[in-house]
């Protein structure tokens, strides 16, 4: 595919054509429950989707559990109100071996080098867990949030899915067709957990920034507490 400016939500909707009302096995990366929204809504009518949960990019730990703990509840009420199971697999959290490649690039902004290794290294996880357990796809939330490049994500994963011919990748920019505003629809009828930032200590900073000036305390202070306990309790 080279440079050049791909289609990719055109793509995933030609893939789906072509599943001619069969429904395959799916594995998810899901990176949170509020990026899982929208994608589930577009997943769902035509793939048995499970979520895989592996996200050892997010700093302090008690994050990451809270993240994953928002993403079972989705799961939870979808099941009361759309009547559908989604399958759920957690991975370990080990933040210090996730890490230690890409504090390499301390200085890269968000969105550059790190940013597209930790894209590269989530991905090739679900890769993974895929092709171990027989999922006939893998696909990723990621491609939905307006911070990270739909076309930058898509060809990691075909390039990580050189190394898996056993499994397909459906490619994909939840954010066309009015993604990202359908997403938030569901996020606010379930009164989702809106996270600060990305995940990882660099974009936690933001996340530190952006608290002050929406006057929450609530963010967690690693420098005080690197298990992440609230700073004022
Ligand atoms: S900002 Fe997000 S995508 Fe970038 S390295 Fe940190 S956790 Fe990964």
């Amino acid at each position: 595919m080279g440079n050049r400016y791909v289609d990719f939500d055109r793509l995933f909707l030609e893939e789906i054509e072509c599943l001619d009302g069969r429904k395959p096995r799916l594995l998810l990366h899901a990176c949170c429950g509020p990026c899982s929204c929208h994608p589930l809504e577009e997943l769902l009518p035509h793939f048995e989707v499970t979520i895989l949960y592996s996200n050892s990019n997010i700093y302090p730990r008690v994050e990451f559990e809270r993240r994953e703990k928002e993403l079972m509840t989705l799961l939870a009420d979808l099941r009361r109100d759309w009547g559908c199971h989604v399958g759920l697999m957690l991975d370990d959290y080990d933040y210090e071996g996730y890490m230690a490649e890409l504090r390499g690039y301390p200085q890269a902004k968000e969105g550059g080098a790190r940013c597209q290794a930790c894209y590269e290294k989530r991905l090739r996880r679900a890769f993974e867990v895929a092709s171990e357990n027989g999922f006939e796809y893998v696909t990723t939330t990621l491609t939905l949030s307006r911070f990270k490049p739909s076309q930058i994500i898509n060809r990691i994963a075909d390039k990580v899915a050189l190394d898996f011919p056993d499994v397909k990748y459906l490619h994909s920019d939840f954010k066309k067709r009015g993604g990202i505003d359908k997403g938030k629809l569901i996020q606010r009828k379930y009164g989702l957990y809106q996270q600060l930032y990305c995940g990882c200590e660099f974009s936690y900073a933001g996340g530190l920034e952006r608290a002050a000036k929406q006057g929450l305390k609530e963010l967690y202070h690693p420098l005080d507490d690197p298990e992440g306990h609230p700073k004022n309790d």
